[in-house]
């Protein structure tokens, strides 16, 4: 077994297969390591029971909060990472996302790198993971070069009905930007059936914009990469002078594995790629590796999310796939004011509720079922040191998290319960997303200039270990309140264009930096 690699990439989600993808082309040998295994296409991946209430996709690791409670977080180790139960909302980042901005629990922190520096790559992420959407309408959309590469989904009555109802309130809702492959013009040619099993389960038809079939398996079609499945990497190695990665070690079927690479890149998920870069402490790295900042595993953010089931008792609301518009008008706004994006989620089934309440009579689950409209809030969380992933001393994960912008989140859901109530619903009951929902976990190895206040420099690259990069979520210096995959995707082949470069003329290894600092000295 090859155990020399030109690229080691840990992780096949957004950032990874994204990463993978870009880097295929360049013939470097390139080999991809996955602690998850394909997820095995079965009637299972539709079966709300089975996804919601048993959760057949999701770890059974337990977690630990700071109050030394227990949980099972919602997270996927899969072929495709969390990508593969996605709702596939793949919108842009605002260009104000990149500005510092102040609320009233603190500021969100500007990015070291600007919106024009990723809009190109937003525009090539859109087209590889089939986004649909129409530009114009979302009053906070940032500038884009070009039309979505694919326009926008069609609504079904019920959802057009609102959508104009809300028109005429003065809001100004928006399609969805929405990544599956459906062709209006082609509908024969079109893998996407539009169920209502899409957002949070996996997609049977293999027809949903995920990192497995949007990146990974065109990368895979290149015979200088390879994928190892059910492999989970523990640590990364340095060399003696702690400034260069030299391997990875991994585990397989209780086997330790090594495998050595000049380029190495975590991918893990914001969280698990915080655990490797602590596992991996080393004489030189005493706090984990590339943390002399101390801030690997802090700034976890995820968002302020909730979701609602709003019911208008005397319509029905007989929408297959829902995921159809979003409402940005409260956006960004000033103290006081609600704050954040809306939009609407996968269309709640009697299966679905009965997996979530499955004390509830059939009846009453049928009757919500039949008239709901279903709706997510999402605002920015900030960024905390005191919030952020723990190395327990039995290697058990311990996630420290108190979001902040609450009460401009409950505004929101209590401002749009007043719109709502407008156009005719009349029950709305409301859900805050608790710990374990992980899903747009970011921010634990923060980019940015100065190595005092960042893990990451701008090419994503740590400061401290100048050969070892991480593309996931964790380099977000904020949270923005929009979904945070497109990003994760277009940054990823940011990332991939200063690889290219840096491939073709390599900057000097650290032994060699050194020796030419001496003699330019000399
Ligand atoms: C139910 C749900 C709905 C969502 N809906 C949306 C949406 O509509 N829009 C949106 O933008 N985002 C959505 N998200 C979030 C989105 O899926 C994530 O932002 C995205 O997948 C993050 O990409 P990533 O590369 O950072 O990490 P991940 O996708 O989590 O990928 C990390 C990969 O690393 C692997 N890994 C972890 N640890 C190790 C290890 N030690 N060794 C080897 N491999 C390892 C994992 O198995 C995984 O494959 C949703 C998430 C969920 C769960
Ligand atoms: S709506 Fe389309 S992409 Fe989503 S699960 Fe159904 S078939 Fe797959």
């Amino acid at each position: 077994m090859n155990t020399q690699y030109d690229i080691i990439i840990i992780g096949t989600g957004a950032g990874g297969s994204t990463l993978a993808h870009a880097l295929a082309p360049t013939g470097k040998k390139i080999l991809i390591l996955e602690r998850g295994e394909h997820l095995v296409r079965s009637k299972d991946n539709w079966d709300p029971e089975k996804v919601f209430r048993r959760e057949i996709y999701h770890t059974q690791e337990r977690w630990l909060t700071k109050e030394g409670g227990e949980f099972r977080p919602g997270q996927a180790y899969l072929v495709g990472g969390n990508t593969k139960v996605f709702g596939a909302a793949l919108l842009r980042l605002r260009k104000r996302d990149f500005e510092e901005i102040p609320y009233e629990d603190g500021l969100s922190p500007a990015w070291p790198i600007t919106y024009e520096e990723l809009e190109p790559h937003y525009q090539e992420a859109e087209r590889l993971y089939f986004v649909h959407g129409e530009r114009g309408e979302d009053p906070t959309e940032p500038p884009a070069q070009k039309l979505f590469p694919y326009p926008k989904l069609s609504q079904e009555p019920r959802m057009l009905e609102v959508f104009n109802q809300l028109k005429g309130l003065g809001l100004k809702p928006f399609h969805l930007p929405i990544g599956v492959q459906r062709f209006e013009d082609n509908i024969p040619g079109s893998p996407c059936i539009r169920c209502n099993t899409c957002d949070g389960f996996p997609c049977l038809v293999n027809a949903k914009g995920d990192a497995e079939q949007a990146c990974l398996i065109h990368a895979l079609r290149h015979p200088n990469v390879t994928l190892m499945t059910g492999i989970k990497v523990e640590k990364i190695e340095t060399d003696a002078s702690g400034k260069r990665a030299t391997a990875v070690q991994a585990t397989a079927e209780g086997e330790t594995r090594r495998f050595e690479a000049p380029t190495i890149v975590i991918s893990a998920g914001a969280i698990n790629s915080a655990v490797i870069l602590l596992e991996s402490a080393n004489a030189k790295h005493p706090n984990g590796l590339a943390n002399s900042s101390g801030l690997v595993g802090r700034n976890y953010m995820c968002h302020n999310n909730s979701a609602m089931l709003a019911i208008d008792p005397f319509k029905k609301n007989p929408t297959i796939f829902q995921k159809t518009f979003g409402v940005n008008d409260f956006y960004f706004g000033q103290a006081g004011d609600p704050i954040g994006h809306i939009s609407l989620i996968g269309k709640a089934t009697e299966g679905i509720l009965k997996a979530e309440k499955p004390w509830a009579p059939r009846f009453v689950l049928k009757f919500m079922a039949e008239h709901s409209m279903d709706w997510w809030f999402q605002t920015e969380d900030l960024p905390r040191k005191e919030n952020g992933v723990e190395l327990m001393s039995d290697g058990r994960i311990r996630l420290n998290w108190t979001p902040a912008n609450r009460a401009p989140h409950e505004r929101l859901i209590r401002h749009w319960k007043k719109i709502l109530w407008k156009i005719g619903f009349r029950v709305m009951l409301t859900q805050p997303m608790p710990i374990n929902a992980v899903a747009h976990q970011v921010g634990t190895a923060v980019m940015g200039k100065d190595p005092a206040t960042s893990v990451l420099d701008t090419d994503n690259r740590t400061h401290d270990v100048e050969n070892l990069y991480v593309v996931d979520g964790s380099f977000f210096p904020s949270a923005s309140a929009v979904n945070p995959a497109l990003t994760i995707a277009a940054n990823a082949l940011r990332v991939g264009d200063i690889l290219k470069k840096r491939f073709a003329s390599p900057l000097p290894n650290a032994g060699e930096a050194d020796a030419q600092a001496v003699s330019r000295g000399g």
